[in-house]
């Protein structure tokens, strides 16, 4: 048992007191909780999958409706918060949430459409250089953009150069015999040791570097969707750009929970979504990090659009495409200002918050739920998420020993909301802006209830 479990207290009144010395209990207020059917409200473990409201966010989506009833096209301009640099208004705050300078950042699009339009500058691979190393379990969405970039590129690679292709893999198969990854072709699965659920980062290094140069990108999520594990971002960072390839994350689990350093990580790229842990709402706007080292570089391929070309000329209307140096420059449209607007509400609860703070209470908050699990010793139920607290967030994946959904489906009857995900785990975040101890604690007494 670690330091910080053994400061806690199984009891109703420890919970209790934990509320009462949360500097950011009061952050709960500014949220909407659902109600529960049998009254009161719900208790909401779903952050991880969609942030709650926070109660300014029709007020901001207001302004929006308000001054495009009022100003029509002249909204652009004279909107109260004008339409045309309405992206620079999230860019700082953004920033700091992922630890990127603001030229790093910029809002647009969903995060698949992201992941793709990155991959399309960052996945170049030649007839030595090629494979992508993702995690065995990455989320769907990911596996399948994945894919369909090596398909993309495979069948004009193969016609160039089958031979050179060839025997790079036949060297890299030979060498990677003793190493814990799925050795395929083009894509490389990381997957945890027999017996084992979560990967180890020692293995993971071992990977990369059994397949050495012949690694063009490296594209891991920076807390998996599902185990809830943190990956050490900095190290796997370091380790990839050692055998020359490129790093990107998907930190749609991982914005908004972890505190990230991806400029001082030297990380290459990243995107994520913003309606989960950032509660932007359903389908909001999502994020990237393009590293300030690719800024300014016009040897990086891309695909554009008008909102990415240089904003003192984008109304010259030039056929000349010239990009805004940093992250700007991968815009292709001009954004959605309601769904800006709605992610504006939250980024502002997250800047008065600050990330540092959250994390701190995040730490706290999910450790006790981790004792209170830890307490009922059943042995019915393990938590598949590692048990440092530096290696996740603040979900905790729960398996539930040959279990049908029923355990699921009582805990959600008596007012729980939480996850299920096949075959036999139940994901639930406490989420740092608006769980309680409290709500941490009846959870748990719940729980029990149901597992009795
Ligand atoms: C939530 C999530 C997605 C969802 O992608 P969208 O394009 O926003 O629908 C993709 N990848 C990961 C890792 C996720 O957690």
């Amino acid at each position: 048992m670690d330091k910080s479990s053994a400061s806690f207290e199984s009891t109703r009144s420890f919970a209790e007191k934990m509320d009462s010395r949360d500097r950011l209990f009061h952050f709960r207020d500014k949220f909407f909780i659902p109600a529960h059917q049998g009254g009161g409200e719900v208790l909401y473990f779903t952050g991880n999958s969609l942030g709650l409201q926070p109660r300014k966010t029709r007020e901001y989506i207001e302004q929006e409706l308000k001054d495009w009833e009022t100003l029509g096209v002249e909204g652009h301009f004279h909107a109260k918060n004008p339409w045309m640099p309405y992206h620079e208004f999230l860019t700082h705050s953004m920033a700091k949430i992922v630890g990127a300078k603001p030229i790093e950042t910029v809002v647009m699009n969903s995060l698949t459409v992201n992941l793709h339009l990155l991959m399309v500058s960052f996945y170049r691979p030649t007839p030595t250089r090629y494979k992508i190393i993702i995690e065995g379990d990455a989320f769907p969405s990911d596996q399948y953009a994945v894919k369909s970039q090596i398909k993309f590129h495979q069948r004009k690679i193969s016609t160039q150069s089958g031979s050179d292709a060839q025997e790079t893999l036949t060297r890299n198969s030979v060498k990677n015999q003793n190493a814990t990854a799925t050795a395929s072709d083009w894509l490389v699965e990381l997957t945890p040791r027999e017996g084992e659920t979560i990967l180890r980062t020692e293995d993971i290094l071992k990977t990369i570097d059994n397949h050495d140069d012949s690694v063009a990108l490296i594209m891991l999520g920076g807390v998996n969707y599902y185990t809830g594990q943190a990956f050490d971002m900095k190290r796997i960072t370091e380790a990839g750009q050692k055998v020359g390839a490129v790093v990107g994350f998907d930190l749609a689990h991982a914005a908004g929970n972890l505190e990230l350093k991806l400029h001082e990580w030297n990380v290459d790229f990243a995107c994520w979504c913003s309606y989960k842990y950032l509660n932007s709402g359903p389908g909001g706007i999502a994020g990237i990090f393009v590293h300030e080292r690719h800024a300014d570089n016009p040897k990086l391929p891309r695909f554009t659009g008008w909102w990415g070309h240089d904003k003192e000329t984008r109304f010259l209307m030039d056929d000349e495409f010239v990009p805004i140096k940093g992250a700007e420059g991968w815009q292709l449209s001009n954004p959605p200002i309601f769904q800006m607007a709605s992610l504006r509400a939250s980024l502002e609860i997250f800047e008065e918050a600050g990330m540092k703070a959250l994390r701190e209470k995040s730490k706290k908050l999910t450790g006790y739920m981790e004792f209170l699990l830890n307490e009922i010793a059943d042995e019915r139920i393990s938590i598949i998420t590692p048990s440092n607290p530096d290696e996740r967030g603040c979900q905790l994946s729960i398996r539930v020993e040959n279990s049908d959904k029923s355990l699921f489906d009582a805990i959600t009857k008596k007012g729980v909301v939480a996850d299920w995900r096949e075959p036999d785990v139940i994901r639930v975040a406490p989420v740092p802006l608006y769980n309680s101890f409290m709500d941490v604690y009846r959870f748990v007494e719940i729980l029990k209830d149901c597992l009795r």
